[in-house]
């Protein structure tokens, strides 16, 4: 998924509310672009929270009614110092990139890409797809590996089965669930939990990470109360267990956490680097590879930074148009988190 907004700097959500004590992260409505834009609720990142342990990007869709939304129709675009975490509820996403992957997106399974030092991607809600749900994180890579080579991998979890729950840890370890993905950043966790109506999940913690709750449909109750649907519940670290209660209807959450990063990082568009000067690089070889604007600094088929020419490419022909990216803003971006 691309970052479409037009001002990209303003990616922060301004407000948070409390619940039984809890940080609540609310979401912000979104549009993903394009003539038939699908909307998008966007927890993460937050003016005052840019990140929960590496995760710096949390995007939650659906249920959408695709002849009425358009799906998602994201052409190709680029990213940089992050991975990409597609996992859906309902409906299939087709995916391709420039490191050759091609894999088709399902409920359950997770499709995981490493951008490292540059990467580019389409993704398409497929034809046969009438319903679309899910989501896409992202999280940011530390410095030891945010110029590796990128990569992709796909893994669909065996669920855990509680008394009236499911578990599908799709990265990290829950619960006695391990997910052999590897993500190049510092220890985190990601699942999705299904609770039948009435039913309780009490989960251990790492308590060196900090975690996120989004609650995806149903009541959920934390800690005392309950979690508004669409908002991300923060647990600062420190924290060894949680306890999730579903009301009188069937619920899901996402769970996310991990170690804190530690890092300071530059965000914009679709782009994570470290300074404003190293996004505005990004911004320009993007640009200047898809034939939007001049080129500046590659040299000898290589970048600066070491990263081969072209950075984001190559891409198949007779693909659908790439997106160019926005204007940077007059002002420098600024290191978060
Ligand atoms: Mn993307």
């Amino acid at each position: 998924m691309s970052n479409l907004e037009t001002a990209p700097e303003e990616v922060v959500c301004e407000s948070e509310e409390s619940v039984a004590g809890l940080e609540v992260l609310v979401p912000r409505e979104v549009p993903l672009g394009g003539v038939r834009a699908m909307t998008v609720r966007r927890t993460l990142p937050q003016k005052r929270r840019s990140l929960i342990g590496a995760w710096c990007f949390l995007d939650h869709y659906g249920p959408d009614l695709v002849p009425e939304s358009g799906g998602m129709n994201v052409a190709r675009h680029p990213h940089t110092g992050l991975a990409t975490v597609s996992w859906l509820f309902t409906g299939t996403i087709a995916h391709r990139d420039s490191a050759g992957f091609a894999a088709t997106v399902r409920p359950g399974e997770v499709n995981l890409m490493v951008a490292g030092r540059g990467i580019s991607h389409q993704e398409f809600s497929t034809p046969k797809t009438t319903i679309l749900h899910g989501a896409q994180l992202w999280f940011a890579l530390p410095e030891a590996t945010r110029h590796m080579a990128p990569t992709f991998e796909h893994y669909a979890p065996e669920p855990v089965r509680g008394e009236g729950s499911e578990l599908k840890v799709f990265l990290g370890a829950l619960a006695g669930s391990a997910s052999p993905v590897k993500t190049y950043t510092p220890p985190l966790v990601g699942a999705e939990a299904v609770l039948h109506a009435g039913a309780r999940l009490e989960l251990d913690l790492d308590p060196s990470f900090e975690h996120g709750i989004l609650v995806d449909t149903g009541d959920v109750r934390l800690d005392g109360g309950v979690l508004p649907v669409d908002h991300l519940g923060y647990l600062p670290t420190g924290r060894t267990r949680v306890v999730l209660e579903a009301g009188n209807t069937p619920a899901r959450i996402l769970l996310i956490g991990g170690e804190p990063l530690g890092e300071q990082i530059v965000m914009w568009w679709n782009f994570v680097g470290r300074t404003h000067q190293e996004v505005a690089s990004y911004r320009a070889a993007w640009q200047a590879e898809i034939g939007a604007e001049p080129a500046q600094e590659q040299d000898a088929g290589t970048y600066p930074d070491g990263a081969p020419f072209p950075r984001f490419g190559p891409f198949p022909d007779g693909m659908p148009a790439p997106l160019p990216a926005p204007v940077l803003p007059n002002v420098q971006l600024r290191p978060r988190g």
